[in-house]
């Protein structure tokens, strides 16, 4: 058994560092090396990332989620200083338009109404609405939501005796320059950056990775290997055999091209997502220009006519060649094993209906510093991360999911599947959960809080038979006017705020 004084010791600073190897340096691997290099004393870690350039990234991930700027102040990066090295524009939600017959809906960052007397704001708004009272739709009741309907942006909003201060909002930003601007925090902060083509990795006998070997002989040891190599999953999959979980029977789109264009006159201040006949496609705004990409599933569209298909939705003119790229929506049930750990494309991917690639990586990050190894390599905590991990990705993949189940679009065989299909257990319950009275629980620490759940569940149509039984203190009445009087509210100080394009304008002075 292990005494207090020896594991005591195991903690204490060794003579040797511990040496971490990133291997790829997308965005993943800029990310990861960014927030170790702030994180982890240099005199007894030393980090290096390894990258060729003549292989790439996939240079797509432009829009994100507000949870970035847990990240940026964690590393205590200046949000002006990001936004202008990163071409980046304000996304207050995502518009989805054709998702439904209905037309289009948003799903806004931030919350609904004021709840009262601790019944949740939008079960006072189903009670008028199932009482076919003439409410306005949800999004009136969403200072974001309607600030993106007028393309109006503030982070701040200074109103006195009004609760509600600020905007939720995320960006939109150049990928590419990115990762660049990581890159550079990272290695000002001492990570060494190693141009080279990985081609093999050697083991010790333990099946625990010792070194990297280069295509031109180099060999880069470590004790801890962080595989952020992509989709290809150089270290997780190829060199320790990790099993992939496929979630392609949920989420069919396994596809993307991607081509950038110039900008539209005005720069909306949310993502575009648009459905076609096989899938759906972005539109991303940056300051300098948009980014434009359709996702399809290749079992019921061709690479050809997706770039054709593309090409013919996209109005502006077009400044890039296509980008393919091609996924299999899914996770790894270990994406820690040994002394390594798959962060980014490697680790699983859910397509980006949500924007949630970025928000994977840092979350996959903070959950590493918490369970920071030592040499040792103790399996309690490897454990604990796979399970954390799992955990998340699921439920981000119910909710990504729930957008495809819940649709009356029937315009191909591509939406007919989907509408047909079975669902996990887990997204059953959930949608049976709110179809009976409204009701929403965020579990576990899920990403999505019942208020993204609401957007979507309302967005596309489906309606409870009744609402929670609190609301019975509320007569209609009393709720109409209480709507009336948030509606008014919100629309008088988003008709004071100034447009998007203004107050990037502002931003650039
Ligand atoms: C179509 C699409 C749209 C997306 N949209 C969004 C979005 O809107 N928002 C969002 O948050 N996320 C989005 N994502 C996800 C996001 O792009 C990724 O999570 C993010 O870019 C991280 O990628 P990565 O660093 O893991 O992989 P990559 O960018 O592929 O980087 C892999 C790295 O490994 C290196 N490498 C590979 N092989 C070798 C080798 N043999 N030797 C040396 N180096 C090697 C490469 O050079 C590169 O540096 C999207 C993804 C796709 C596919």
């Amino acid at each position: 058994m292990q005494t207090n004084s020896t594991a005591q010791k195991e903690n204490e600073p060794s003579a040797s560092p511990f040496n971490v190897v990133i291997l790829g340096g997308g965005s993943a691997g800029w990310m990861t090396a960014a927030a170790l290099a702030n994180t982890l004393p240099s005199n007894h870690f030393n980090i290096c990332l390894v990258e060729s350039e003549q292989i790439g990234t996939v240079s797509v991930g432009e829009a994100t989620i507000p949870g970035i700027h847990d990240f940026n102040r964690f590393l205590e990066i200046n949000e002006q200083e990001l936004i202008k090295a990163t071409n980046a524009t304000f996304k207050l939600g995502i518009e989805f338009e054709g998702w439904t017959k209905g037309g289009k809906y948003l799903h806004p960052f931030g919350p609904y109404g004021l709840n009262k007397n601790g019944v949740p704001f939008h079960q006072m708004w189903l009670k008028a609405k199932l009482a076919g009272e003439d409410v306005a739709e949800l999004v009136k009741y969403n200072m974001e939501g309607m600030a993106a309907q007028q393309n109006k942006f503030s982070p701040k909003l200074n109103i006195p005796n009004f609760p509600i201060d600020h905007l939720n909002y995320a960006f939109h930003l150049d990928a590419v320059a990115y990762a660049k601007y990581l890159r550079q925090y990272a290695e000002q902060r001492g990570v060494e950056r190693i141009e080279g083509k990985f081609e093999q990795a050697r083991l010790n006998s333990d099946g625990f990775i010792q070194s990297l070997v280069l295509d031109d002989g180099r060999e880069i040891s470590g004790d801890f290997f962080i595989d952020c190599s992509g989709f290809k999953a150089l270290l997780i999959e190829k060199t320790l055999h990790a099993r992939y979980e496929d979630w392609r029977h949920w989420l069919p789109c396994d596809s993307a091209v991607a081509i950038q264009s110039k900008s539209q006159r005005q720069i909306n201040s949310y993502t575009k997502a648009i459905t076609h006949e096989h899938g759906w496609r972005w539109q991303i705004p940056l300051q300098n220009r948009m980014g434009n990409g359709l996702v399809y599933s290749s079992r019921f569209m061709s690479k050809e006519q997706a770039v054709e298909k593309l090409q013919s939705l996209v109005n502006e003119e077009l400044i890039t060649e296509p980008n393919h790229l091609h996924w299999v929506n899914g996770c790894r049930p270990e994406p820690w094993r040994k002394n390594c750990l798959a962060i980014g494309l490697s680790a699983g991917f859910i397509e980006p209906l949500e924007s949630t690639g970025l928000q994977l990586i840092q979350s996959a990050i903070f959950r590493l510093l918490s369970l920071f190894p030592d040499k040792n390599f103790n399996q309690s905590n490897i454990d604990a991360y796979n399970r954390f991990a799992n955990d998340e990705i699921k439920s981000i993949r119910d909710f990504v999911i729930l957008h495809y189940k819940l649709t009356d679009n029937d315009q191909s065989p591509f939406w007919d599947y989907c509408r047909n299909m079975d669902v996990p257990d887990s997204l059953q319950n959930k949608m049976a959960m709110y179809q009976q009275n409204g009701n929403l629980f965020r579990e576990n620490n899920e990403l999505f809080s019942e208020l993204n759940w609401l957007s979507v569940l309302n967005g596309q149509g489906m309606l409870p038979k009744t609402t929670h039984p609190l609301t019975t203190q509320f007569s209609t009445r009393e709720i109409i006017s209480e709507l009336q009087q948030i509606e008014n509210a919100y629309s008088r100080i988003v008709d004071s705020l100034p447009s998007h394009d203004e107050f990037l304008a502002m931003l650039a002075q």
